[in-house]
C-alpha cells in the first residue's frame, strides 16, 4: 500500500481509481473463478508507472497472499526486474484473471472474457506506455494469433482503445524455470527493455526511472 502523503495528485487519482475498482471486484458475484479462490489477486505496484506487466492468473501462493507473482515465478520476475534496476514498486503487475483457477489450470475463454472489463479498466487508469505480456494468455489479448517463439522481446505499437502504446510479449517466468534456453531468452528480453522504453518515452524518463 503506497504512502498517500508522498503521492503526486495524478498518482493519488490513479491510486483512488484502482482502489475503487478493486472494491467493485470484491463484491462482483458474477466473476466465475471467485468461488474456488481464497483471495482476489488484483495487482501491485506503482499506479503511475510507464510499464505494466500482465501475467496469466494467480497460483497457490498468490491466492494465499492476495498478491500477484509471489511464488517461484514471482521470485524470478523480481530478479529479472532487478537486472534492469527496477523493483515491483516501479512497475505495476497484474493478471488476465484475478482469481486462482482450480488446480492452476489454464483460464477458459469465458473466464478471461469475464475478467477482461476489469483488466481493461486497470490499463485505462494506469495509462502505461509499455505493456509487457508474460505468457500466451496476456499476449493473445493484444496480439492474437502470433507465436511467442517468433515475437518475444520485440515491440509492437498498437492502438488500444484510442491510445497508442507498445506491447512487448515475453515468455512466462514459469516457462523460464523449466527451460534454460527460455531463461536465457527472457533475461535477454528484460535486458533490452530499457532500450524499448527509451524509444517509447524518451531518454530523460529512462534516466529518471532509475531513481523512482
Ligand atoms: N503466474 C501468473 O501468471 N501470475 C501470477 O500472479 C503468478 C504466477
Amino acid at each position: 500500500m503506497p504512502n498517500l502523503l508522498n503521492l503526486s495528485p495524478l498518482e493519488k487519482e490513479k491510486e483512488a481509481g484502482l482502489t475503487a475498482l478493486k472494491a467493485r471486484m470484491l463484491t462482483d458475484e458474477s466473476l466465475p473463478l471467485r468461488k474456488g479462490a481464497t483471495n482476489l489477486v488484483f495487482g501491485v505496484g506503482n499506479p503511475d508507472t510507464k510499464i505494466l506487466f500482465i501475467g496469466e492468473g494467480p497460483g497457490y501462493w498468490e491466492d494465499q497472499r492476495g498478491e500477484p507473482f509471489v511464488g517461484n515465478a514471482g521470485k524470478l520476475l523480481d530478479s529479472l526486474l532487478q537486472l534492469i534496476k527496477l523493483g515491483r514498486g516501479d512497475v505495476y503487475i497484474t493478471n488476465v484473471v484475478h482469481h486462482r483457477p482450480p488446480e492452476n489450470r489454464d483460464p477458459l475463454p469465458e473466464e478471461t472474457k469475464a475478467y477482461a472489463p476489469y483488466l481493461d479498466k486497470i490499463i485505462e487508469i494506469i495509462g502505461p506506455k509499455v505493456i509487457v505480456t508474460l505468457g500466451r494468455f496476456s499476449m493473445g489479448k493484444f496480439l492474437p494469433g502470433v507465436k511467442i517463439t517468433a515475437v518475444h522481446g520485440k515491440s509492437y505499437g498498437i492502438n488500444w482503445k484510442g491510445k497508442e502504446l507498445v506491447v512487448v510479449p515475453m515468455f512466462h517466468p514459469a516457462a523460464a524455470l523449466r527451460s534454460l534456453e527460455v531463461m536465457r531468452q527472457i533475461r535477454e528480453d528484460f535486458v533490452n527493455l530499457p532500450n524499448i522504453l527509451k524509444e517509447v518515452t524518451g531518454k530523460v524518463e529512462v534516466e529518471q526511472m532509475k531513481f523512482i
